[in-house]
């Protein structure tokens, strides 16, 4: 879809396709530079990750290798609990591999911060993060974010991997919504 397809539901329009792929581009060159020689496990966090982790393996000019988790924050409503359950988890060995985690979005980083460490505890030679997008609430924990694509105000958005109800995840840019549409 398109901002033609939805526009009755939209504000704006935050990055394009075409800026995304940009950016997305140069997160990869980067990636690939500092990995240089060595084998990378891209792991992706569903749902949110699959268009970004789908256009970044793609970007990528070296041998990468893929698997999956699903996590929920427990507790209620749209504010994360830092309590984290895995839904789905990986299937591949973490020993001595180096890991990349590819997100679409850091808030208040919680989840990202449960799961870095989760994943560590596997024995890895190295964890690191990749996300799209990162809001500035994410500040407050610590939290190394190795690459990010671009730092957006505190503002929900959808698109491009990002749902509001499980939709607009199929959008090809990324927008805030109107507000008719969540209030
Ligand atoms: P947190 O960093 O633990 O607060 O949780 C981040 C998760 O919340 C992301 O992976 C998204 O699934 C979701 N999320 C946070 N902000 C947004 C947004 O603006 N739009 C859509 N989902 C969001
Ligand atoms: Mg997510």
């Amino acid at each position: 879809m398109d901002s033609h397809d939805v526009q009755a539901d939209l504000k704006h329009v935050l990055y394009s396709q075409e800026q995304i792929q940009e950016r997305v581009a140069e997160l990869a060159a980067q990636i690939d530079a500092d990995y240089a020689g060595r084998d990378v496990l891209l792991v992706g966090v569903l749902k949110g990750a699959v268009m970004v982790m789908a256009d970044l393996a793609r970007a990528l000019h070296s041998h990468v290798t893929m698997d999956w988790m699903a996590v929920s924050s427990y507790g209620s409503g749209t504010q994360s609990s830092g309590v984290v359950r895995i839904l789905k988890d990986l299937e591949t060995d973490l020993m001595g591999k180096h890991v990349l985690i590819v997100e679409d979005i850091i808030d208040s980083g919680l989840t990202l911060s449960w799961l870095k460490t989760n994943l560590i505890s596997r024995g890895p030679a190295s964890v690191e993060i990749c996300t799209l997008l990162r809001k500035p609430q994410a500040a407050k924990v610590e939290i190394d974010v190795k690459y990010v694509g671009y730092e957006i105000p505190s503002e929900f958005v959808v698109g491009y991997g990002l749902d509001f109800a499980e939709r607009y995840r199929n959008l090809d840019f990324i927008g805030t919504l109107a507000p008719h549409i969540y209030e």
